[in-house]
């Protein structure tokens, strides 16, 4: 079994609905987000998935929230951009994107001391 990772960013203003503490203000973060994928093959060059074409895919699927309010981008219109939301937006949107291979987890991180990780059930 193989797992393979990349990890890209998006710079991006949030609050928390709800929250009381200093996070219910507005403010910002460069969302650092790890995709780990895994794949039980290789393919005839010795891959087991392409990385740029997995940084190509998860680049579609955060480039809507880089230099925005997240708060104003569906789905965290509805919901609270959480960074838990965040990291299971991004796997719900990723997945369909991805043929043979599965998503271990999503990544999401605020800060260097400060990250979720999202995997399926
Ligand atoms: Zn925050």
């Amino acid at each position: 079994m193989y797992q393979i990772s990349v990890e890209q960013h998006f710079d991006a203003a949030h609050f928390l609905r709800g929250y009381r503490g200093k996070c219910e203000a507005l403010h910002g973060h460069r969302f650092r987000v790890v995709v780990r994928i895994e794949s039980s093959g290789l393919d005839d060059i010795g891959l087991a998935y392409d990385f740029s074409e997995l940084k190509q895919h998860l680049a579609e699927v955060i480039s809507r929230f880089d230099h925005t309010c997240v708060n104003d981008v569906p789905p965290f219109d509805q919901i609270n951009p959480s960074s838990e939301n965040i990291a299971a937006t991004i796997y719900e949107e990723l997945k369909p994107k991805l043929t043979g291979v599965s998503i271990v987890g999503v990544e999401v991180w605020e800060s260097p001391q400060t990250g979720v990780v999202y995997s399926p059930d």
